[in-house]
C-alpha cells in the first residue's frame, strides 16, 4: 500500500511538530544529504516551457530511494487565484520500485525552499547576521522569514513587494513571532540598505534586475530564489561579478539560475563542497555571497525522506491502493475481468 499525505495530512503534520521545529529537522535531513551528495544519481530537471510558466519533473535517487516531484512556476497565475508555484511528489523502493509515499509538495516545497536557504545561509553568511532585507512578498515570503529568524538568529526584516497587499499579509503572518521586528519599506533599495542578508524572492518570468550593484553592501549574503528559470532573472550581471557564487547543481542552475547571464568559463562553487566541509565557503567578512537558488531534486527527497519518516512516527496519512494488489503477480487482468468488481471489493476488504 502506498502512504498519500494530502494537504490536510502535511497541516496536521505540521501543527504536531511546531513549524520551526519542523523546518529544524527538515534542515538535519538536508544536511545529511548533502554530505552524501556522491551517492546520488543526478540529473538537471526536465523542464517544458510554454509562454507563461514552466512544468519541470525532478527526479533522484540513491541505492535505497528514488523520488521525484512534478513542479510548475507560472508567475501570472496569482492573477487569476492560483499559486504560482504547485507541486506533488513521491518515493519509490529502488529495489522494487514501489511507491512508498505520494504527497503534496506545494507547502512542503515553501518549507524545503526556506530550509535550504537558511542551510546556505549558515556557510555563507556573515554568523553575526542579525538583519534581513526581502524584496518579494509572495507565497515563499513567510516561510523564508520564519526559517531565517528561527533557525539562523535573524531579529529584523525589513520588505519590500510592488503589491502592498502582499506586504500587508506578510506582516500580518509575521505578528505571530514577537522577537522579530518587521518593518516595511517604499523600495527595494530601502529593504537591502544595511542588511546582513538580501533574499529576493519576486515571480516575473523575464530579465529581471531586483538587486543591483549599487544596492550590495560589503559582506553581504544575498539569497536570491526567484531567479530560476531561463529568460528569468532577479541580479544584475554586475552583482553576480562582485560575488563569490554557490550553485546546488550547476549543470541545472547554468540554464536556469541568474548565472544564465555569464558566460559558462566564468567558475562557480558547489553548496555541497561546503557542507561537506570540503570546501571554505565565505572567505573574510567583506566578501559578498551569493546563492544562486534554483531548487534541485535532493533537496525534495530529503523533505520527502523526512516526511515518510514523520508519516510513520504518528502513523498519519492515508494508505491507499495506488498499485493492484495482485495474489498472482503476473495476473493483472483480473481486475478489469467480468467479475472484476468483487475482485476488487474482497481486495479492499482485505486491506
Ligand atoms: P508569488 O507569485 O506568490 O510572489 C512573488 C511576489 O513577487 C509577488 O508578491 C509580486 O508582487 C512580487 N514582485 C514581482 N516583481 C517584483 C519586483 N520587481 N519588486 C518587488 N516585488 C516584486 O511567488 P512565490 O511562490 O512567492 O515565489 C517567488 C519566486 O521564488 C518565484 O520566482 C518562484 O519561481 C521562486 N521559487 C524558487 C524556489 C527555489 O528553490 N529556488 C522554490 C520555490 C519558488
Amino acid at each position: 500500500m502506498t502512504v498519500l499525505v494530502d494537504v490536510a495530512t502535511l497541516c496536521s503534520i505540521v501543527k504536531r511538530v511546531g513549524i520551526t521545529h519542523f523546518m529544524a529537522g527538515m534542515e538535519k535531513t538536508m544536511r545529511r544529504d548533502f554530505k552524501r551528495w556522491r551517492e546520488f544519481d543526478k540529473c538537471a530537471r526536465v523542464a517544458s516551457h510554454s509562454k507563461l510558466g514552466v512544468i519541470e519533473l525532478m527526479p533522484i535517487s540513491d541505492s535505497c530511494r528514488y523520488a521525484f516531484k512534478y513542479v510548475n512556476g507560472h508567475p501570472a497565475n496569482t492573477k487569476i487565484g492560483v499559486p504560482t508555484v504547485m507541486a506533488f511528489g513521491a518515493l519509490a523502493q529502488v529495489d522494487t520500485g514501489y511507491p512508498e509515499l505520494v504527497a503534496e509538495l506545494t507547502l512542503t516545497t515553501a518549507i524545503r525552499t526556506s530550509v535550504t536557504s537558511v542551510m546556505a545561509a549558515r556557510a555563507l553568511a556573515r554568523p553575526d547576521s542579525k538583519t534581513m532585507g526581502m524584496i518579494g512578498c509572495g507565497a515563499q515570503s513567510e516561510f523564508q522569514a520564519i526559517a531565517f529568524h528561527a533557525l539562523l538568529g535573524i531579529k529584523q526584516i525589513r520588505i519590500f513587494d510592488i503589491d502592498k497587499s502582499a506586504m500587508d499579509k506578510l506582516s500580518q503572518h509575521l505578528k505571530g513571532y514577537p522577537e522579530l521586528e518587521v518593518i516595511q519599506v517604499d523600495s527595494a533599495a530601502q529593504a537591502t540598505k544595511g542588511a546582513d542578508i538580501v533574499t529576493t524572492c519576486t515571480a516575473d518570468k523575464t530579465w529581471a534586475t531586483i538587486l543591483t550593484p549599487d544596492m550590495v553592501e560589503e559582506g553581504m549574503h544575498i539569497n536570491a530564489i526567484g531567479g530560476d528559470c531561463p529568460g528569468k532573472t532577479e541580479l544584475h550581471v554586475d552583482v553576480l561579478k562582485q560575488a563569490k557564487v554557490f550553485v546546488e547543481y550547476e549543470p541545472q542552475t547554468r540554464v536556469e539560475g541568474d548565472i544564465q547571464q555569464l558566460p559558462l568559463s566564468y567558475s562557480v562553487n558547489d553548496l555541497w563542497r561546503v557542507i561537506a566541509e570540503k570546501e571554505v565557503g565565505r572567505e573574510s567578512k567583506q566578501q559578498i555571497t551569493v546563492f544562486d537558488s534554483v531548487g534541485f531534486a535532493l533537496e525534495d527527497y530529503s523533505a520527502l525522506s523526512y516526511l515518510y519518516k514523520l508519516v510513520q512516527e504518528f502513523n498519519e496519512g492515508e494508505t491507499i491502493d495506488l498499485i493492484p494488489q495482485l495474489d498472482n503477480p503476473k495476473d493483472l487482468f483480473v481486475f478489469v475481468s467480468d467479475d472484476a468488481d468483487e475482485q476488487i471489493a474482497n481486495k479492499h476488504k482485505a486491506a
